[in-house]
C-alpha cells in the first residue's frame, strides 16, 4: 500500500520537531523495507516526529524501534540558543527534558508496544550493544564529536541489506552545519555502503 501521511494514527503537524514530510515518508519506506532484517534504531528522537514514521512502519511489519535520546537537547536546544523551546524546559532541574512529550507522542500514536525508548547518551547506549540492526537513523547531536560518535557507534551494527539514514545533510556549508555531512562522506568512502538517492536533507545508504 502506498504511504499516506494522513494514515498515521496521529496528526504529524501536532508534533514538535525537525523533519520534513518527504523525509518522514522516506524513513517510513526504508523502515518498511528493512523490517524483516532486524530492528530499527534511531539516535535523536526529540518529541518523536521521526519516531512516529519509523515506529508506524515497524508496527505494520511486526518489528520494533529502539529510540535513543538523553532528552537533554542538543547544543541548539539549550536555554538561550536558537532552537530553545521553553515548553520543554524542566525549570526545577534547569535542564531540557523532551522525554515527557516524547512519551505522550508514543501514546497518542499507539506506539507504546512498538518503540523502546532508551533514555541515555548515544555512546553509553552503544557500549555493550550487540543486536544486529535492520536500519539506523542518525539525527542526534550536531557537533563534530557527537556525529562521529554516532557513526562509529552504530553504523557497524547494520546487517547486509540494511539501511543507514543520516539527517541534515548540507553539502553547502552556507545551508547548514557540516558534521552530519562529514559522517555521510565517511559512510560513502567506507566501502561498506551503496549510496541511495538523498531525500531533501536525508542521506540514505544500503549496507553491502
Ligand atoms: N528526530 C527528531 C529531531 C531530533 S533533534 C525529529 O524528527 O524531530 C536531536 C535530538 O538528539 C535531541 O532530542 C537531543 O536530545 C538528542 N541528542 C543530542 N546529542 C545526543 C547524544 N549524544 N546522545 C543521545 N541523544 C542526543
Ligand atoms: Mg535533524
Amino acid at each position: 500500500m502506498p504511504f499516506k501521511i494522513t494514515d498515521l494514527p496521529i496528526n504529524i503537524e501536532s508534533i514538535k520537531g525537525f523533519l520534513a514530510d518527504d523525509e518522514g515518508q522516506a524513513l517510513f519506506e526504508a523502515a518498511s523495507h528493512t523490517a524483516a532484517l532486524g530492528p530499527t534504531l534511531e539516535v535523536g528522537s526529540y518529541c518523536g516526529k521521526s519516531t512516529v514514521f519509523l515506529g508506524s512502519a515497524a508496527k505494520q511489519n511486526n518489528n520494533i524501534v529502539y529510540a535513543v535520546d538523553h532528552h537533554r537537547g542538543s547544543e541548539e536546544h539549550q536555554l538561550g540558543e536558537e532552537y530553545h523551546d521553553s515548553e520543554l524546559f524542566d525549570s526545577q532541574a534547569q535542564l531540557m527534558d523532551s522525554f515527557r512529550t516524547f512519551r505522550r507522542t508514543l501514546r497518542n500514536a499507539e506506539l507504546e508496544e512498538t518503540v523502546i525508548p532508551i533514555v541515555a547518551a548515544s555512546q553509553l547506549a552503544s557500549r555493550h550493544w550487540s543486536i544486529p540492526l535492520g536500519m539506523v537513523f542518525i539525527d542526534g547531536g550536531h557537533s563534530m564529536e557527537a556525529a562521529m560518535i554516532d557513526y562509529r557507534a552504530w553504523a557497524n551494527h547494520i546487517v547486509v541489506g540494511g539501511i543507514l539514514a543520516i539527517h541534515d545533510i548540507f553539502p553547502d556549508p552556507n545551508d547548514g552545519g557540516q558534521a552530519p555531512y562529514t559522517i555521510w562522506k565517511l559512510a560513502k568512502a567506507s566501502g561498506l555502503f551503496e549510496e541511495l538517492p538523498t531525500v531533501n536533507t536525508l542521506g540514505l545508504f544500503r549496507r553491502i
